[in-house]
């Protein structure tokens, strides 16, 4: 393979060199080895054509003129993979996307954290039980979640795995997104049953009948599907965070036609809260890369750590490359936020920034559930809007933890969930999602905060 240098002194294989946190010690390093190899032969999952289209499309946010719409589970598992989740994850994506299209008459930009969102960073890496010591899950790429020895161990022929189970699953969704599925006609058969007579939904079906209205009065006029193409599909784009290295640098391909790399593993990859250090592994990875690249930023980064972030990963400052995502926390989101939207104002720095009020959040219940309130959830949402309107910025997006299923993992909402309720279809393998119902009446919120 050709390492022809991107950024300076960078190669796909560049990380190698650096420090690293988060990632297994595999046992077998001939087995890994043999994987990397042989993943590194398979075909890309993302086309570098799309990955530049999504890169226009967030540009369009950076300049005000559009929105972000991401989320899905905290992690895909090998258990939960069926046509059903993905088909009801899909059409409560879409539904929150027209909400959001139609009540602040803008873009959406849907990017699913799917198709790929299997590695996880934890806080401790080994969980004690009833006074026995394992590893820690870290996600079905790496390891089991079963509490046993053998189940925790890491094991490469895991990430063939993923590669299998995330193009089975793009398939469905590049299925839906143009094969008619998504047509904005169909807009009326994208509520999940379930949900049927909710208050959600009752707002949701007015929505879809000022949609039908409208696209009743162009067809009229001669405009239907068959002649706007944009009524016909939706452009839907893939995340996950790039946390196993050795998975993303074996999917990362130069693209014969434009030049660059690029990694093919999704559309967009985001370093996380706990793998963001300047000098290591997971940054020296992805500045190389010509994907757009979220950043999560939490309450330990301040605006000075920010910026020589967005030098290294943004040297050129081009609109749709770097996407920061907060994640402080409704009660610290005012004390952090403002000093890092004034740094990246102040050095006119073009980014778009997304709010991720899921991962400050976190409690555990009395039952003993990891679960997050959603009023938090809200709060915190609102409290971003707020800070970017006072600053004169663009609150350009929302990253959020969500399924199309009707679980009770995170408390409160129109359909109240409780403490006591938690135990009822508790699901996560990983962090607590908005189910359904949560998520829709989350897009009505923010849709109210776009027209303010
Ligand atoms: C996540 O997005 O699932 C996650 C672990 O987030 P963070 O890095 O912000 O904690
Ligand atoms: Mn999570």
């Amino acid at each position: 393979m050709t390492k022809s240098l991107n950024a300076a002194g960078w190669s796909p294989t560049s990380w190698r060199a650096k420090p690293i946190v988060q990632v297994p010690d595999y046992a077998d390093r001939a087995l890994l080895a043999a994987v990397e190899d042989d993943l590194a032969t398979w075909p890309p999952l993302a086309i570098a054509d799309e990955i530049r289209r999504l890169r226009r499309q967030l540009g369009r946010i950076a300049d005000r003129k559009a929105f972000l719409l991401q989320g899905g589970d905290c992690a895909e598992s090998f258990a939960e993979h069926s046509a059903n989740q993905i088909r009801d994850f899909f059409r409560i994506f879409l539904s929150m996307a027209v909400v959001l299209t139609h009540s602040a008459g803008l873009p959406v930009v849907k990017v699913g954290r799917i198709a790929g969102q299997f590695a996880k960073p934890r806080s401790s890496s080994v969980e004690r039980r009833d006074g026995l010591e394992l590893p820690s899950y870290r996600g079905d790429i790496i390891n089991g979640f079963d509490f046993t020895a053998e189940s925790r161990e890491p094991n490469p022929e895991r990430m063939r795995m993923v590669y299998r189970q995330s193009a089975a699953t793009l398939n469905l969704l590049r299925g839906f997104a143009h094969g008619g599925y998504a047509k904005l006609e169909r807009v009326q058969g994208w509520m999940v049953e379930f949900l049927a007579d909710s208050p959600v939904a009752e707002r949701f079906a007015e929505v879809a009948d000022r949609i039908s209205e409208a696209l009743d009065f162009m067809a009229a006029c001669g405009l239907t599907a068959e002649t706007v193409p944009q009524l016909q599909s939706v452009d839907f784009y893939t995340s996950h965070e790039a946390l196993l290295l050795p998975y993303e640098e074996a999917l990362t391909r130069e693209d014969s036609v434009e030049g660059g790399w690029y990694d093919t593993s999704a559309h967009m990859v985001w370093i996380g809260d706990r793998t963001r250090q300047l000098d290591h592994a997971h940054i020296e990875y992805v500045r190389g890369i010509a994907n757009p690249i979220g950043l999560k930023c939490g309450p330990s980064l301040d605006a000075d750590g920010l910026l020589r972030l967005i030098d290294t990963l943004d040297p050129r400052n081009e609109a749709g490359r770097l996407t920061l995502i907060a994640r402080f926390g409704a009660d610290k989101v005012g004390r952090h936020l403002p000093d890092l939207v004034r740094a990246v104002a102040r050095e006119g720095r073009n980014v778009v920034w997304s709010c991720d009020p899921m991962h400050g959040n976190g409690i555990t219940s009395t039952s003993g559930h990891k679960t997050r309130p959603f009023d938090k959830i809200l709060s915190e949402v609102q409290s971003f809007f707020e800070i970017h309107r006072a600053e004169g910025s663009w609150a350009g997006g929302v990253h959020l933890e969500m399924t199309g299923k009707n679980v009770t993992e995170c408390i409160g909402g129109a359909v109240a969930i409780q403490e006591a309720d938690l135990g009822q279809q508790y699901d996560t393998a990983c962090d607590p999602r908005l189910n359904a119902a949560q998520a829709l009446e989350l897009a009505f919120l923010v849709a109210a905060e776009l027209k303010k």
